[in-house]
């Protein structure tokens, strides 16, 4: 440790912490205690700060948020904008979902294009609960890609004659951008992002009148 006081950085000479008194009142009048980490700060009385650090304020702040009734609302807001999004409703159009074409024993043909959606929709038809509905056309699938060497080739009497690799009903939607988490991009990756964002927001403002 440097022969310094922590208040002023003035030589304290012999003293342990302060270079006078002075110093001394100021500091205990200074002083708090950080509320995320317990740590010891200084800030003068008038200031409203109460964390000691860059770090903790920004930890104090998510918290804060994170009680605040807006993050529940826009928590809520975003599931419910999950259900009608064509992208993650369970509707046909849903991103994750393929299509297939089964057969039923007695011969129908169907074509589909969310298969865990269909079964819900189906079941006074199918020979088992929707899940294992599903499971079972699933395994025929995995069947028919070789994964599985004496796999199945029906369920119950039904059988797959055709799956896709992608779902058809999203033939005209825009292809979906690939999400990278920030962590994982790399830093030229990241100034593009900020670059991007900044010219996003200058066209913004660029197209709304009256500001
Ligand atoms: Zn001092
Ligand atoms: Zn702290």
């Amino acid at each position: 440790m440097e022969n310094k006081c922590v208040v002023c950085g003035k030589d304290k000479g012999r003293n342990k912490l302060f270079c006078s008194q002075e110093c001394r009142v100021k500091y205990l009048r200074n002083k708090r205690t950080c509320v995320i980490c317990g740590r010891e700060f200084l800030a003068p009385p008038s200031s409203g700060k109460i964390t000691c650090s860059v770090e903790c304020e920004r930890k104090n702040r998510m918290i804060n948020w994170k009680t605040n009734p807006i993050y529940a609302m826009t928590l809520e807001r975003a599931h419910e904008a999950a259900k009608t999004n064509p992208n993650t409703a369970p509707v046909e159009t849903n991103a994750t979902a393929k299509s297939w074409v089964i057969v039923s024993p007695q011969g129908t043909r169907y074509e589909i294009n969310n298969l865990a959606l269909w079964a819900r929709e189906h079941t006074d038809i199918l020979p088992s609960t929707p899940d294992l509905f599903c499971d079972g056309i699933r395994a025929i699938k995995r069947t028919q890609e070789g994964k599985k060497k004496r796999g199945a080739h029906q369920y119950r009497g039904w059988t797959l004659e055709k799956y896709y690799d992608e779902n058809l009903s999203r033939k005209d939607f825009p292809e979906r951008k690939k999400r990278v988490s920030r962590s994982r991009m790399s830093d030229e990756q990241r100034l593009e992002r900020k670059r991007q964002r900044a010219r996003d927001q200058y066209q913004k403002r660029k197209n709304s009148p009256g500001e």
